[in-house]
């Protein structure tokens, strides 16, 4: 079994927007400005935009979070996405997700300019990702397949199974390995026999939000299995796969945490930049979206 190092992988990612960065700045240019807007007082929700501006202030990019009491009106939130949507000094807007229980959430995230949607939530781009006229893919689900690039790990022609449909995760990353030629099923809670799909799977991602959910009996002998699970238990975090009971059947595996959440983190920083890019229309002398050699991550 090999992990899959998602911590080391974002660490070069985030080291080469660093310079590339770098060089922006250096040729007179003002840093991208990211903008999280959190609604309500989520523990979890403060935990992920604390750890984005860090991300931020690492690379050099400016950062603010708005937070937004949870008995806003959905007008008040559309109103202050609609105001950055309009501010030239902001590059990237996310809104932190799930929204407090009763918003329209696809609504109120399709208020975001989708030139700023760092994300890419908004119809607009799903619609763009699913037409492959995209600029960016929804960060999680593009960390999946830069682990997958960054371990040279082969796709095409490959079976991938991803558990779960969520736009942010299922569907995304689901678009994103077929684009890349693999055959993808995706199961969901209402599908029937599920090990009957995962046992076949050569690439198996698991995005259900259930703690260690998917055990030895789940997997095919030599698997990829990608966990993007984040349940917090009284042991710590851990991810939507019984790691220490599959891992022994897996050619890779993820770990829970240092697997894809810090990918999802650096591909949000990657996001943010080539958004910045766009707008500003800066050419980069160094491709921003340039993946990590594998060769130095065997
Ligand atoms: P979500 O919107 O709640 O979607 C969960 C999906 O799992 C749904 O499609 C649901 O099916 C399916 N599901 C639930 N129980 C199932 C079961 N027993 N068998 C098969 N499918 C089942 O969640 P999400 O936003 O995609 O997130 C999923 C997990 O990933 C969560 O733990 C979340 O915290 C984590 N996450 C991690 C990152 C990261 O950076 N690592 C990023 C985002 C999310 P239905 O559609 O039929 O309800």
């Amino acid at each position: 079994m090999n992990l899959l190092d998602g911590k080391k992988i974002a660490s070069q990612i985030i080291e080469q927007l660093k310079d590339t960065n770098a060089d922006i700045v250096a040729s007179g240019h003002k840093a991208p400005h990211l903008v999280c807007i959190i609604v309500g007082d989520d523990p979890a929700s403060k935990i992920y935009v604390k750890s984005k501006e860090k991300a931020c202030k690492q690379l050099g990019f400016t950062s603010s979070t708005i937070i937004l009491p949870s008995n806003s009106t959905e007008d008040m939130i559309k109103y202050t996405i609609m105001k950055l949507n309009k501010d030239k000094t902001v590059s990237g807007i996310l809104l932190q997700l799930p929204l407090p229980k009763g918003f329209h959430e696809r609504e109120i995230v399709n208020t975001i300019d989708p030139s700023k949607d760092v994300d890419c939530l908004t119809d607009v781009n799903l619609g763009k990702l699913v037409s492959k006229t995209n600029d960016i893919a929804p960060c999680t689900a593009q960390g999946i397949m830069t682990l997958l690039h960054a371990y040279s790990i082969p796709v095409e022609g490959k079976h991938a199974v991803v558990i779960g449909r969520s736009l942010l995760v299922g569907k995304s990353v689901a678009n994103l390995l077929e684009q890349e030629n693999a055959t993808v099923t995706l199961c969901h809670s209402k599908t029937k026999n599920l090990a009957q799909f995962t046992k076949n799977a050569d690439i198996l991602v698991v995005a259900i939000g259930k703690e260690k959910y998917i055990t030895q009996d789940f997997v095919k002998d030599g698997a990829v299995v990608i966990d993007v699970g984040i349940n917090r238990t009284e042991q710590g975090i851990v991810g939507d796969v019984d790691f220490e009971n599959v891992q022994s059947k897996c050619s890779y595996i993820t770990p829970v945490p240092g697997g894809v959440g810090k990918m999802t983190i650096a591909e949000l920083m990657r996001n943010t930049l080539t958004l910045y890019t766009l707008q500003n229309d800066v050419a980069l002398e160094q491709d921003a979206n340039l993946d990590t050699d594998p060769e130095s991550n065997k």
